[in-house]
This record gives structure tokens, sequence and C-alpha cells, in this order.
């Protein structure tokens, strides 16, 4: 066997040099970054040069990612993770220790609440789980082991409002870590570090990124001691976000910002409609004066009630499933934030694991849903919306 004719296929060929620079983010996969030696690499460790090692430990699409949201969050030094509850767990386990005590809002995303109830124990950390919109009831949870609060301002899928008022000055009060999952709200309709939070996390995943095709998440402490000690859990057990996932995101938040107010206009929209046709029993928007927290919405979501809005028809399982059906050009998926709308039940999918007496106490019978608007026309969605209940009204006569 001879030898290859190119002996140097296996050598990196340098990357072409060129005076003008790339418009579009360029995707950077590389696992690993080489030095010149290894003083270089120490200056690197010890913060006199900057770079990157690893990727596991942050490369440039993460970077630029993170910086953007900082920028939206009004912070900086925040992380990418490898998605929306990598952000949960690893401020979870890199600020809490075994004896410490979490107090969560009773209605988290539901994998939140898993982490809650089924993995806290395991590591020996107490929780309590409360209603956000009632600050008497976190008050009442407050024990000397207590270090952090973690709550969402708006709640899936019945979209109650957090007294967020009263829980940062009970966090205040007792020098409690105040944990925001702003992915519902994002910092476009509330600015958490405004309003006296100290760690914020999004499942970049959902709105931020838009698209349905990237999975990510992030996650900033004000405190840099804070952010270096949930950084480093995020790095040790494995939790960043890969290359390719962070440049899709980035390209997805450039249009964010049109995307959500054109989404928000929308839903409110919509959910006035759905509210004047016939079959509709209950419709929950945050911006409705019939919405039970109406007031505190006006007041924390700086007049923007957020793209999703919720619904609930007359009728069983049975017209849910009409309902879906006939929705055929939206897409009926447990997701949120996508740049077209979404059509989810809660009872069959983020909420199948309570009983239907639990659900039923939360406001989630068969024909409860809850929609995530995107950006189509109006017009277009108030038809289809129309045609899908009186296709469920029909299933029922
Ligand atoms: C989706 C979601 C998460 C989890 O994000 P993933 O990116 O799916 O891991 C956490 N919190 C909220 C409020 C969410 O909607």
């Amino acid at each position: 066997m001879s030898e290859s004719k190119s002996p140097s296929l296996v050598r990196r060929t340098p990357w072409p040099e060129s005076t003008s620079r790339p418009v579009g983010t360029p995707i950077q996969p590389s696992v690993v970054y080489a030095s010149d030696c290894p003083d270089a690499l120490d200056d690197q460790y010890e913060g006199r040069t900057s770079g990157y090692a690893y990727s596991r430990e942050g490369h440039p699409n993460a970077s630029v990612l993170a910086q953007k949201i900082d920028g939206m969050e009004g912070v900086s030094g925040g992380i990418i993770t490898s998605s929306g509850m990598a952000a949960v767990t690893a401020a979870v386990l890199g600020l809490l220790n075994t004896g410490d005590h979490i107090i969560a809002g009773d209605q988290l995303y539901g994998r939140s609440l898993r982490m809650m109830n089924e993995d806290l124990p395991r590591f020996g950390i107490g929780f309590t789980l409360a209603d956000p919109t009632d600050t008497a009831a976190f008050e009442a949870a407050i024990r000397a082991e207590t270090k952090a609060i973690l709550v969402e301002v708006v709640s899936n899928p019945t979209l109650r409002v957090a007294d967020m008022e009263g829980i940062v000055r009970l966090a205040k009060a007792h020098g409690l870590i105040l944990m925001i999952d702003n992915t519902f709200t994002t910092p476009r309709g509330y600015s958490p570090f405004e309003h006296g939070a100290d760690v914020v996390i999004h499942s970049v995943t959902k709105l931020l990124a838009g698209h349905s095709d990237a999975m990510l998440g992030y996650v900033v402490a004000r405190d840099e001691n804070l952010q270096e000690r949930i950084a480093t859990t995020a790095i040790t057990w494995g939790m960043t976000g890969s290359p390719f996932d962070c440049w899709l995101a980035e390209r997805g938040l450039y249009s964010f910002e049109l995307r959500y107010d054109r989404a928000a206009e929308s839903a409110a929209r919509l959910a006035d409609h759905l509210a004047g046709l016939m079959g509709v029993k209950r419709v929950v928007y945050p911006m409705r004066s019939d919405h039970p927290d109406h007031n505190r919405a006006v007041a924390l979501l700086s007049g923007r009630g957020g793209n999703m809005v919720s619904f609930e028809i007359n009728g069983g399982r049975d017209a849910a499933n009409t309902l879906a059906r006939a929705a055929k050009n939206i897409a009926f998926a447990p997701t949120l934030g996508d740049i077209g709308t979404t059509l989810s039940h809660s009872a069959s999918s983020s909420h199948r694991a309570l009983s239907e007496d639990q659900r039923l106490a939360l406001g989630i019978s068969q024909g409860f849903f809850r929609v995530s608007v995107g950006v189509e026309d109006i017009d277009l969605l108030k038809e289809e919306f129309t045609e899908a209940i009186e296709a469920a009204n029909a299933t029922r006569s």
C-alpha cells in the first residue's frame, strides 16, 4: 500500500485571509482551541488575555448570543445553557446546598415542578410550593434555612400574574435570592432586574429564538459571585449550549421585538374575538378587564399582555379533539413562542400527571386550550379559530 499522495490531508488548511468581514455571524463549531505555548494558556486562564479553550467552557457563538440577551435584560455576564431546564438546574444546583430550602411558585413550568418534587429531596434540599399571587402564602413558607425564591411572572396555562411587588419586598426583607424565570414575559414584557430580581432565567427555545429549531437556555445573576457559581455548575455538569443552536437562536433574536409586538397585539385581538364566540365559556388574557389579576398585569407588564391566550370551550374531550383537528393549519403542539400560532391542550400535555380533580382546582378542564399567538395575519387567525370552535360546537349538538 502506498502512502497518501497528500500527506498533509489531515492537517488543517488555514482559514482564508480576507480584508473584508462577513456580515452574517459565522458558526464556530470547533470544540478545542490551540494556543501558542503553556505561558499563553496561563495568561488566558488567569485573565490577562481573553480566549477560548474548550467549547463546553465557552465559544464565540455562545458569547455573542449571551451578550445580546444580557443587553435585553440590562446586565452582563450571562451564560447560554443547552436548554431552559439546564438554566433552571444550573441556578438551583449552583446556589443551593444540602440543608437549604427554596420557595417556588406552585404553577411553575412542569419540569421545574418535577425538579422540586422529585430531585431536590435527593440532594437534601427542602422546598415549599406556594401561590405567587398570594404573598402571604410565600411569607408563611419562609424558614430559617430558606435561601431562595423561584417564580414565573405569568403562570402556565391560566396566565395568573404573580404579586411581584410583594415577593420582591419579601426577598429583600429576608435576604433571599430571587430567581425569576422570565420565559413567558420576555424582557419586552417584564424587566426583572429593574424590579429587584437577583437571577434571571430564560428558555431561549421559546420566544427569543422563536422558530422551534433550537433548544437553549440563558441564566444570569446580577451578583458576580453568584454568577460564577452558576456558570461553574453549568460547565462542570455539562449544561452549556452548542454553537449551531446558538447561531440559530441569535438569528431568530434579530426579529424578536418585531415578532413579540405583533404577536402580543394579535393576542389581545384574538382574545376579544374568542370571548364573543358561541361555545366559548371563558377567555383568559391578562389585559382583559375580566382577568383576575388585570390591575396587576397593567402595572407590571409594560402595557403588553404577551402572546399567550387561554380559553375554555363547552364540552369535554370529544369537543377538544374536534377543535384541535378542525384547526388543521394551527400546529397542535406542546410548546410556545414559535413564529406561527400553536395550540396546546393542558390536560393531555403539561398537566397530564395531575388528577382530573387537581386540574379542575386550577381551572383546567378537558375543554381548556392555550394558544401561543404567532405573527400571521390576525383576520386569518380569527377565521380559523371561529371555524374550529364552530366544529367543536357541532360535536356537542
Ligand atoms: C419551556 C420552558 C422551560 C424549559 O425550557 P426548555 O428550553 O424546554 O428546556 C422553562 N420555563 C418555562 C416557563 C418554559 O416555558
